[in-house]
């Protein structure tokens, strides 16, 4: 609550989270922040020279405001202040959005727990005699929140330190087409204006309409990363990448797991014979599948839950300690008063945006999860790049063509770029498709990983690759370099003919192409337009050097 204002100086006393203190805050032209604050259980003053949240209830205009600081909102928010244009950035929960505080990194970090477990459980399969194994979930816990701190802290610490950045804690709605309102719990609404506004609020778990469901402590994808101790049988409702995901970590931490999915196939999204090779791995470790199975009620009688659903012809029954529902997200557009401006959305909730992320207002764009594209950090932010090139540096950049590529974190990984066969057949695009069994790469023997298969689809006229699933160890790494080539439009046989270092898993795509005969005559295929160096020893001064010289 502001008590007092002179020029120059505001006096504050405010109350946040049972620490009472007082606050002087000094603005430079309205724009720099310099804050001294004091509490009553530290009676010393502290200087804050860089803290830049603003608590203040006048009117602003902006060149630019930004309403999320996730993957491409901050990137974005930060490079229009670097371009001197005043810019505010309004983010509800913590800096840095879905991604570091409640996704991919608190994920991959217990997956890799979930890694080191099974490394142990496996260890006499190598020869290495291991103690009996106890899994110590807040220890798991502590480590993720310890990495998310410090990657949050980094990510806060630096945005508060850009000069022309206001942020501001709280939610924001519209109030008119360009017109926002910020609320935070405790303060009064702050009204902001500008022309340029981008929308990147994300996403949030969705609640399948299941009957009972509301009455039922399920857990989601964040609050399951929350828990005290471990589920003596988790259920999980959804067979999409969070699902999986979670479904073979607490398995590896010692649950039962019954993975229910609704599809006729776990991963909906992909091949069926990818999906088929996930569920029989997925099997193999344990983990009980469901698919096919419409769950139609949900109750809890004691200690148990109780899911209730039709699987093919017949009604089956579920019994665990805990569900978590992975059904999806729904984007988080709901609580911003988005009629108010103007903006058209699609059934689902998600903004309509052209190819260069513009709604149907000028001024007004949206990134990221909540324009209902690829779900996927990389891909937020990349909509900053376009949004920078297009609004900053006077350039034409656009989604169209953009090659998609994502990884599921499951063991052995499914990497995943550009189109799939089903894609593929569904569009009518014609395809050669190449396939090989992991276990035909020889690292993948000696590492002893080789579940899982590759395959490529080719384009049969130039030869480029037009997508490929890899379904094994490091089948995120192996995919990237097939993006690679994908970008660079190399034809498939500069993969089968470049000499990849041996032992490794790259070396599989040499294997992978091979099993085509080529052509009477053929030749060891170079990319034409590639710039190639040769590696070369020279003397100089009586000492020999390295050098790569590039090739004529
Ligand atoms: C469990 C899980 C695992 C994942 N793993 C991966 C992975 O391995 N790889 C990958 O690429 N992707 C992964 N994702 C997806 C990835 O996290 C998202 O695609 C990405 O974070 C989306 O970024 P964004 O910029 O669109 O939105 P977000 O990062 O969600 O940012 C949106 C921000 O807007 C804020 N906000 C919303 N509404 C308002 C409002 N009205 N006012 C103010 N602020 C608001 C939110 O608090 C949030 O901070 C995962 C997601 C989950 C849930």
């Amino acid at each position: 609550m502001e008590t007092t204002s002179q020029r120059g100086i505001q006096w504050f006393s405010t109350c946040r989270s049972r620490q009472h203190y007082y606050l002087a805050e000094c603005r430079d032209s309205n724009r720099f922040v310099v804050r001294i604050s004091f509490s009553l259980s530290h009676p010393l003053p502290q200087l804050d020279l860089t803290r830049r949240w603003v608590v203040n209830t006048e009117k602003r205009t902006y060149d630019a405001i930004v309403i999320g600081a996730g993957q491409g909102g901050s990137p974005i928010a930060e490079a229009f202040a670097n371009a001197q244009r005043t810019t505010a950035l309004i983010e509800r929960a913590d800096i840095a959005g879905t991604c570091v505080n409640t996704g991919c990194t608190p994920t991959k970090t217990m997956i890799a727990s979930a890694a080191a477990a099974n490394w142990v459980s496996r260890a006499l399969e190598y020869g290495i005699e291991a103690g009996p194994m106890r899994v110590n979930l807040m220890a798991i816990r502590d480590r993720k929140d310890s990495l998310l701190r410090s990657v949050r802290a980094q990510k806060r610490t630096h945005l508060e330190g850009i000069r022309g950045l206001d942020i501001y804690h709280g939610e924001a709605s519209f109030v008119g087409a360009k017109a926002l309102e910020v609320r935070s719990p405790g303060e009064r609404s702050i009204a902001l204006t500008s022309e340029t506004i981008i929308i990147d609020t994300g996403s949030r778990p969705s609640i399948p309409p299941i009957q009972g469901i509301q009455d039922v402590p399920t857990l989601n994808s964040t609050s399951i990363m929350e828990l005290t101790t471990l589920p003596e049988h988790l259920a999980i409702l959804g067979g999409g990448a969070v699902g999986v995901e979670f479904a073979q970590m607490f398995r590896r931490f010692g649950c039962t797991v019954t993975l229910i999915e609704r599809s006729s196939q776990l991963l909906p999204q992909e091949d069926p014979d990818v999906a088929e090779a996930l569920s029989s791995i997925l099997s193999q470790d344990g983990i009980t599948l469901r698919v096919g199975f419409a769950v139609k009620f949900i109750e809890q009688q004691g200690e148990t839950i109780r899911i209730l659903g039709a699987e093919g012809n017949g009604n089956l029954c579920v019994l665990c300690s805990h569900v978590l529902i992975a059904a999806g997200r729904t984007p988080n557009t709901d609580t911003l008063d988005l009629p108010r401006t103007g903006i058209k959305t699609m059934p689902s909730g998600h903004i309509e945006v052209n190819d260069r992320l513009e709604t149907s207002v000028p001024g007004m764009l949206a990134i990221g999860d909540v324009t209902g594209g690829a779900p996927f950090t990389h891909i937020s932010y990349d909509d900053y790049r376009i949004l920078r090139t297009n609004m900053l540096l006077g350039g034409q950049a656009s989604t169209a063509n953009r090659i998609v590529s994502y990884v599921v974190y499951v063991d052995p990984q499914l990497g995943r770029v550009g189109l799939s066969e089903t894609q593929a057949t569904a569009v009518g695009v014609p395809y050669r498709l190449a396939k090989m069994p992991m276990r035909h790469v020889p690292r993948a023997l000696e590492t002893d990983q080789p579940r899982g298969f590759l395959k490529a689809l080719v384009d049969p006229d130039s030869g480029c690759i037009l997508g490929a699933s890899v379904l094994g160890d490091q089948g995120g790494e192996i995919m990237s370099m097939i993006h690679v080539a994908m970008l660079a439009g190399l034809s498939y046989e500069v993969l089968r003919d470049s000499p990849f270092a041996h032992p490794t898993y790259a070396e599989g795509l040499n294997s992978l192409f091979s099993s085509w005969v080529p052509p009477a005559g053929g030749t060891v295929t170079r990319q034409p337009r590639a710039k190639t160096f040769n590696c070369v020893d020279r003397e100089v001064a009586g000492a020999k050097h390295r050098a790569f010289v590039q090739s004529p």
